[in-house]
């Protein structure tokens, strides 16, 4: 796309020389997401300071009706920060925390401040801010609330959009929004910060956010092996029964995940090799470790005498428990090394995950015989990564033949089982077709509707979650 000439220099202007980038490198860098599997391309690369230059420049591109991806780490997964022509405007300038309040449990923070900057702000005062992802070192807070993130903590805490207490956004007519209220009970109207979670910078662009604090815990971190899906979905229950809610965090691991990663990272130790099938990692949080770690032992006892655990080991130290999560945290990338994946981000109701798992294998395997299943993830959610795998050794390639085949049967044996397509990780231009032909026709004009209410130029993003072409 050739800009205007008359905009690329009031833009220049607007954004001073440390506002704006044109080379070749820069551009390629935003145009390439952290996967790698889309690739886009930009003429402009916009790098604002504050949210008056934000709001400057958004009035500009509607003036020339130049069109924007607004871009935070460039980790997301769906192609929607991706840049298809439109110019980029990348948040990575605007980082300050703002305000913390211990008392309000609350902290402002600038949209492209990276998650673990949030972390570590409520961290120096005693407060934790739960949400937790293997990205969080990149994506921004205003890319996780973009895409209502989820993470690791969902099961206790909520997704992104839970843990929002208020916005400041520049709307698409350039128009400042200032709804950074750190109010709990706050009944005037529509709730609008609601809107902006989960849009994917389709209806404007988040400068900063007001985010909710919690106490801080302790943890004590079980890594536990199950021999089968319906035996996890049980000891969740049971461990539910024993813990409440202090259940922080239920992920599930197939043992072929633990081998991928330990070839790809010899240095990764099982914790606890085994024959069987699935690995569970059961982390519990309270304001004591010693009392964590007690809860823990008797959910695990009577996970034992139940049949639904065969063997578990808590971890004596962070160092220990931090080495468990790193098996997990590292299944993504091992799989991108081990060979050609075809991936999903799938929701099922939590006690319908065995049958779904049953049923996608057996039908990938009709397709394509020799394909690994690796689903692993957020079981305590109904969330699972689940991917169909195939070594880049492979003398016969077959499994990138099948991949639109494949991910209808796991789209549809999801929907099958009342899950969604997309759970955690969004729409973008990925899913966007797709969702239109499975969401209610109502909810998908409704939200044609809103984005064409809110950006009637269409510069915001445009072409993403849906489409008004
Ligand atoms: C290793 C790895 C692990 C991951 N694990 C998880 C996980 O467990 N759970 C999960 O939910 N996701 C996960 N993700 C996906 C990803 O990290 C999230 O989608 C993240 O929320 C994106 O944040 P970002 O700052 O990188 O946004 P980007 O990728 O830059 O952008 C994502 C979307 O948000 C929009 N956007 C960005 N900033 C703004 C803004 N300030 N205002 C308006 N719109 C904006 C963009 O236009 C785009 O549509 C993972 C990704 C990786 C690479």
């Amino acid at each position: 796309m050739t800009l205007p000439a008359e905009f690329l220099s009031d833009a220049k202007a607007l954004l001073g020389d440390k506002g704006w980038r044109m080379d070749a490198e820069s551009l390629e860098d935003v145009a390439t997401p952290w996967r790698g599997t889309f690739q886009g391309h930009t003429p402009f690369l916009a790098l604002p300071a504050s949210t008056q230059q934000v709001a400057d420049l958004v009035k500009l591109c509607r003036t020339h009706k130049v069109a924007i991806t607004p871009q935070g780490g460039n980790t997301g997964l769906v192609d929607a920060g991706t840049p298809h022509g439109e110019i980029v405007l990348s948040l990575r300038r605007m980082q300050t925390v703002r305000a913390v309040d211990p008392f309000n449990n609350s902290l402002t923070i600038e949209a492209g401040a990276p998650l673990v900057k949030a972390q570590e702000a409520a961290d120096q005062v005693r407060r934790l801010f739960p949400l937790s992802l293997g990205s969080e070192g990149t994506a921004t807070i205003g890319g996780l609330i973009s895409t209502n993130a989820g993470g690791v903590a969902v099961l206790r805490y909520g997704m992104m959009r839970d843990l929002i207490l208020g916005l400041e956004v520049v709307l698409p007519t350039g128009e400042i929004w200032d709804g950074l209220s750190g109010l709990r009970k706050n009944n005037t109207g529509y709730d609008l910060k609601h809107l902006f979670a989960g849009a994917e910078g389709t209806l404007g662009i988040i400068t900063a956010a007001t985010l909710k604090l919690f106490p801080k815990v302790a943890k004590s971190t079980a890594w536990i092996s199950c021999e089968s899906a319906g035996a996890v979905v049980e000891l969740l229950a049971l461990t539910r029964d024993h813990a409440g809610d202090t259940v922080t965090s239920f992920e599930i691991i197939p043992a072929n995940a633990i081998t991928m990663v330990q070839s790809e990272m010899p240095d990764v130790r099982d914790p606890q090799p085994s024959d069987l099938p699935w690995r569970v990692l059961c982390e519990i949080s309270m304001a004591s470790e010693a009392h964590a770690r007690d809860v823990m032992e008797t959910a695990l006892q009577s996970a034992f005498e139940a049949g639904l655990a065969a063997d578990a080991v808590i971890a004596e130290s962070l160092t220990q428990a931090k080495s468990f999560w790193t098996i997990r945290e590292s299944i993504p990338l091992c799989k991108r090394a081990y060979g050609t994946a075809i991936n999903h981000d799938i929701s099922v109701p939590v006690s319908q995950i065995p049958g779904f798992l049953d049923r996608a294998e057996q039908a990938i395997h009709e397709v394509s015989p020799s394909a690994e299943i690796i689903a692993f993830g957020h079981v305590g959610d109904g969330n699972l990564h689940y991917s169909a795998c195939e070594p880049k050794e492979a003398t016969a390639p077959i499994l990138s033949n099948h991949a639109a085949e494949i991910t209808r049967i796991v789209h549809e044996e999801a929907m099958a089982f009342g899950g969604s397509i997309s759970a955690e990780h969004g729409v973008g231009r990925l899913k966007r077709d797709e969702l239109e032909t499975i969401r209610p026709a109502a909810a998908t004009a409704t939200m044609k509707a809103i984005k064409a209410a809110l950006d009637p130029d269409r510069i915001m993003n445009p072409n993403r979650v849906v489409s008004l072409d």
